[in-house]
C-alpha cells in the first residue's frame, strides 16, 4: 500500500512531529492554513472517517484527546478549529484519516 501518512508514521518521509504515543502521532501540516496547523493521525492505517468501525471508538477518542493536549501546548487556549475532511465532497486529499487542528487566528463559518 502506498500511503503518504503511513510513510510518515514509519519515518520514511520526514515530518515535523510534535507528539507521539503508542496509538497516534501529531505533526505540522506542510501547507499551514493558520499560525498553528497540525494533523493528528492514528499509526494504524484507516482510509477515511467513513471507514471507521465500532472497534475504532477508543482510538478516535484518543485522537481527540491528543488534539486537545497538543493544542494546549501550542498556545491555543483561546480556541481552535478541528476538522475531519471525509472523501471527495469533504475535500479529503490524503486517504489516511487525520484530524486537522487549526489555531491562533479567528476562524470563520461557513467553511469553504
Ligand atoms: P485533507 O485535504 O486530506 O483533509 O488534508 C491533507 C493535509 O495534509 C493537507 O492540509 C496537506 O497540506 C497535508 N499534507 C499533504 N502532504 C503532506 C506531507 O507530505 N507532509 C505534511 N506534513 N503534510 C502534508
Ligand atoms: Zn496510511
Amino acid at each position: 500500500m502506498d500511503c503518504l501518512f503511513c510513510k510518515i508514521v514509519e519515518g520514511k518521509i520526514p515530518a515535523k512531529k510534535i507528539y507521539e504515543d503508542d496509538q497516534v502521532i501529531a505533526f505540522e501540516d506542510i501547507n499551514p492554513q493558520a499560525p498553528v496547523h497540525f494533523l493528528v493521525i492514528p499509526k494504524r492505517h484507516i482510509a477515511s472517517l467513513i471507514d471507521l468501525t465500532e472497534d475504532d471508538r477508543e482510538l478516535v477518542g484518543h485522537m481527540v484527546f491528543a488534539a486537545q493536549k497538543v493544542a494546549r501546548e501550542q498556545g491555543c487556549e483561546k480556541g481552535f478549529r478541528t476538522v475531519f475532511n471525509c472523501n471527495e465532497d469533504g475535500g479529503q486529499t490524503v486517504y489516511h484519516i487525520h484530524l486537522h487542528v487549526l489555531g491562533k487566528r479567528q476562524m470563520t463559518w461557513p467553511p469553504g
